[in-house]
């Protein structure tokens, strides 16, 4: 086992970045364990055509802003992943790849992180894990019997390999509408959804989101009457392509069907879409089987958190995953706030 270090970040995405710039200005020693061999975290499996909600200003992580992408408005993943890139190289950022984090527990005054290079010990852990490790596809019915091909978001990457299928894509949420709009010209589409989309105004960017997000915190945390957040404002945010499938009238949406059958979708009414593919735009849960044995209280997939801090073990963080973690603490522009804060209350509780 190596030497123990003050705070182990787990995972070396934006929100990993983060907690290490925010770290290291602070003077903590830390390191960053991420375990992927490539930085940029979850950006590296969009999708070709994905397009950031924001144009590259409101973008940013804490320090630098992110460039604007040379004639993009919404600057694309690719361009998210050289600037994560950068972002590390500039601030030196401690950050070890290609090393998978499989459990933390309990040791006395350190916690053991236990890794496939080797168990770690540190006085104090970041998780900033996020999601797309763990995609979520529901129960419907018939799903095993369908012989075509299901694939979730994060196996989708561009329209040219369901050039002339019939496809489905489930889902009404960004993933669910891009898809769709990148399906929409080449592919016989049924874009289904739980209930009608609802687009967020066409004017609405990620600052307008981060707003809404920071509202409903405060609400809550204020005991006031829960706004509803980013929800409130709609679902989908109309990026330029999204609008041009949608103004186009690409982009009808039916209701979720009943069941899949062998060829296809069916709904209670008898209608059938036959299908060649189906896309799960269905979304992901956080990744914290890393902290099982911990045994931390929680719900509906959470750990019980005060800000970033668990409840039931304070030398424990999590950041990004969703609002739960601070308010659009799983975007670039809302991870600094937390990030922040997180690194400051450890370096209050290692202070001699
Ligand atoms: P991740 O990027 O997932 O990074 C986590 C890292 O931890 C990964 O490298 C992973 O491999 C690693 N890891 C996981 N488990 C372990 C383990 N056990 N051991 C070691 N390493 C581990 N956000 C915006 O700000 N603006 C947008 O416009 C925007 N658009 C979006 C559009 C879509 C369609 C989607 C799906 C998301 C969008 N987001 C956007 C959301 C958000 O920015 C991402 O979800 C973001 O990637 C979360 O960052 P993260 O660092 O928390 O997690």
């Amino acid at each position: 086992m190596t030497s123990p270090v003050d705070v182990l970040v787990i995972g070396g995405g934006q929100s990993g970045l983060a907690a290490g710039y925010h770290l290291r200005r602070l003077g903590v020693e830390h390191v960053v364990l991420d375990g992927q061999a490539g930085a940029g975290g979850a950006w590296q499996h969009a999708w070709d055509s994905l397009r950031l909600f924001s144009p590259a200003a409101y973008s940013s992580l804490p320090g630098r802003f992110m460039p604007a992408q040379e004639r993009e408005v919404s600057p694309d993943a690719a361009h998210v992943v050289s600037y994560l890139t950068d972002y590390e190289k500039r601030y030196e950022l401690p950050v070890r790849r290609g090393v998978w984090v499989s459990a933390v527990r309990r040791d006395g005054d350190f916690l053991r992180v236990e890794t496939d290079s080797g168990d770690r010990r540190a006085r104090a852990v970041i998780s900033a894990t996020g999601t797309w490790t763990r995609p979520f596809l529901p129960a419907v019915p018939g799903r095993r019997e369908f012989l075509g091909r299901q694939l979730h978001t994060v196996q989708y990457r561009s329209p040219a390999e369901f050039a002339g299928q019939r496809v489905i894509v489930v889902g009404g949420g960004n993933s669910g509408a891009q898809i769709a709009a990148d399906l929409a010209p080449v592919a016989e589409l049924t874009w289904v959804t739980r209930r009608p989309p609802r687009y967020l105004a066409d004017d609405i960017d990620g600052r307008a989101l981060f707003d809404a997000a920071t509202a409903r915190r405060r609400a809550l945390d204020a005991g006031r009457t829960d706004t509803g957040g980013v929800t409130s404002l709609g679902d989908i945010v109309a990026v330029p392509p999204v609008r041009a499938a949608r103004d186009a009238g690409l982009l009808a949406a039916k209701p979720m069907f009943s069941r899949l059958c062998a060829t296809g979708a069916q709904w209670a009414d008898g209608t059938r879409a036959e299908a060649d593919a189906v896309i799960w735009c269905t979304g992901f849960r956080p990744a914290l089987g890393h902290f099982a044995s911990l045994r931390l209280r929680g719900s509906r997939g959470h750990i019980a958190t005060v800000g970033t801090r668990a409840v039931d073990e304070p030398r424990l963080h999590l950041l990004g995953y969703g609002d739960w973690t601070g308010p659009a603490s799983a975007t670039l522009i809302g991870v600094g706030r937390p990030a922040r804060d997180a690194a400051r209350e450890i370096a209050d509780l290692l202070a001699p």
